[in-house]
């Protein structure tokens, strides 16, 4: 089968757009810069990445009948709210585990930017103490029997989307979207720089890419300080996922190509070089990045270009994957 073969219900406007960052290429003087652009992809709550995910797994949450959909993350979690607005898109109930994946000292951090949002949408936020973690987690798996045990339908939605056995689909497609906008821009994009965290979103670029004809480097960038565990997630997710849509080879080790060194010490809490990575694109670009994901990425693909390690003859496109409702939480970083 071929990802266009998968069952698909649209929650985003189109193709997401693509232009050019020429400020910011100027401004590192190497290699062109673009932007594909996943923070204003839908209507739904602002989008981002795990829309584009949930189009593929929307055919499957209808199909079983549930009535509630369960999900988790941290206080901030765009995964969350997302899954919150497209259960209210859909009619449908959200529960949501949110934890204390982040040790940030702002006093709002569980009452404002996606937290707020959630909870405006209707879904059923329960603020959990557990730290973070990619993987499955019990807290999840006690608020599905919950649901249960007072009579509804729920459908589990993992951290991330990403170990939802259709969780890469989204991301292939993505693929498939940057060729054909590569045509209508007359540019290929040699590069793919993305931020990783659960990693279905790096992966399913890496499935995508596979099954096209000329081959590209797509980095990610961990941004979650646990970089054994995140490449191992890209690499398992992307072969996964590369088998589903019918790419007829084995991917390469060198094609899960996953980057450390602009995480920090910990998940969601920012670094120098992330906070220079958010004012710069701001200032340049009037482009809004945010702390936990967007920013780490950022400060990869800077210094990168700068240090050559993406040539000056390479076309990167940066896949911005939204975030921007955590800045709200983290005031206290720009003070
Ligand atoms: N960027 C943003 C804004 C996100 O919300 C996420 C979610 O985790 C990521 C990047 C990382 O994507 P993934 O979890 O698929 O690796």
């Amino acid at each position: 089968m071929a990802v266009e073969d998968f069952p698909r219900y649209p929650l985003l406007f189109g193709p997401s757009p693509v232009h050019r960052l020429d400020r910011l290429t100027e401004f590192l003087g190497g290699a062109r810069v673009w932007a594909k652009r996943e923070d204003c992809n839908s209507g739904l709550a602002y989008g981002g990445n795990k829309t584009r995910k949930l189009e593929y797994i929307v055919p499957d949450i209808l199909a079983q009948g549930a009535d509630t959909l369960v999900s988790i993350g941290g206080h901030q979690s765009n995964h969350t709210r997302q899954v919150a607005a497209v259960a209210a898109h859909l009619g449908l109930k959200a529960r949501l585990i949110q934890e204390k994946w982040v040790d940030w000292p702002d006093p709002v951090n569980d009452k404002v930017g996606n937290i707020l949002l959630s909870r405006i949408m209707g879904a059923d936020v329960r603020l959990g103490s557990a730290g973070f973690g990619i993987g499955i987690k019990d807290s999840w798996q006690q608020a599905l029997e919950e649901v249960r045990a007072e009579g509804g339908a729920p459908y589990p939605i993992p951290a991330g989307a990403s170990e939802h056995p259709l969780g890469g689909l989204g991301f292939a497609n993505w693929a498939y979207e940057v060729e054909r906008q590569e045509a209508e821009h007359d540019v290929f994009f040699d590069t793919i720089v993305v931020c990783s965290v659960t990693g279905s979103t790096q992966a399913g670029m890496i499935a995508g890419f596979a099954g096209q004809d000329r081959p590209r480097r797509v980095i990610g960038i961990d941004a979650s300080a646990r970089i054994d565990e995140t490449r191992e997630q890209v690499g398992r997710i992307a072969r996964h996922t590369a088998d589903l849509i019918g790419v007829r080879r084995e991917l390469r080790d060198d094609e899960i190509s996953v980057l450390e060194g602009w995480a920090g010490d910990r998940y969601g809490v920012p670094v120098a070089s992330t906070l220079e990575a958010i004012r710069l694109t701001g200032r340049l670009e009037g482009m809004i990045i945010d702390p936990v994901y967007e920013g780490k990425s950022m400060a990869g693909l800077i210094d990168l270009v700068r240090t050559g390690e993406i040539g000056e003859d390479s076309t990167v496109l940066y896949a911005h994957l939204g975030g921007q409702p955590a800045l709200n939480a983290y005031s206290g970083a720009f003070d």
